[in-house]
């Protein structure tokens, strides 16, 4: 199985995909989202962040491009690379550094990343229906479809 498609029809609904998301995860994963601006991805991530034991809030990182968390003594960083203007910047930040063997990377807007981000093992994208939303999920490595298996 590679690709799963369900429905979210409240703000909650969201934040439990990345709950569960956080108990079957293991690093090192590079999780990529896409959708629209308000399709719900900084929600999913605070779901996940939250689920992997951050106790905080989760600011979107859409000034700082990156927030970096250790939780249980694992290195998660949280992108939002929407206001990205120049993929110099992305060069200038050493991007490929924070893409370690035991790193967990979660990406908002990779597309702007403009092919200088690893690829994703996992790829969600966000979308409006009605008034809640729906999620794909495509697992593009063999780490990938572990957890899509897992969180089924
Ligand atoms: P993005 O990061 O994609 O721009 P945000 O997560 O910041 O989006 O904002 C999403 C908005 O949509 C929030 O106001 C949140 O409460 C709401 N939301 C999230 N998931 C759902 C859902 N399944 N149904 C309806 N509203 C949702
Ligand atoms: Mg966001």
């Amino acid at each position: 199985m590679t690709e799963l498609t369900f429905q979210l029809n409240n703000e909650d609904e969201t934040i439990a995909v990345g709950q569960k998301l956080a108990r079957h995860i293991q690093a090192p994963l590079t999780l990529y989202l896409t959708g629209d601006l308000g399709a719900g991805k900084t929600t999913l991530s605070r779901g996940l962040i939250q689920g992997l034991g951050h106790k905080g809030a989760v600011k979107s990182p859409t000034y700082t491009l990156v927030e970096p968390y250790e939780l249980d003594g694992v290195e998660v960083y949280h992108f939002d690379l929407y206001r990205l203007n120049d993929p110099e910047e992305l060069e200038f930040m050493g991007i490929r550094d924070y893409f370690t063997d035991s790193s967990l990377c979660i990406v908002e807007w990779p597309d702007k990343g403009h092919g200088l981000l690893p690829d994703a093992d996992i790829h969600l994208h966000l979308n409006y229906v009605n008034q809640g939303r729906e999620i794909q999920i495509r697992a593009l490595t063999e780490s990938g479809k572990k957890l899509l298996a897992a969180i089924k």
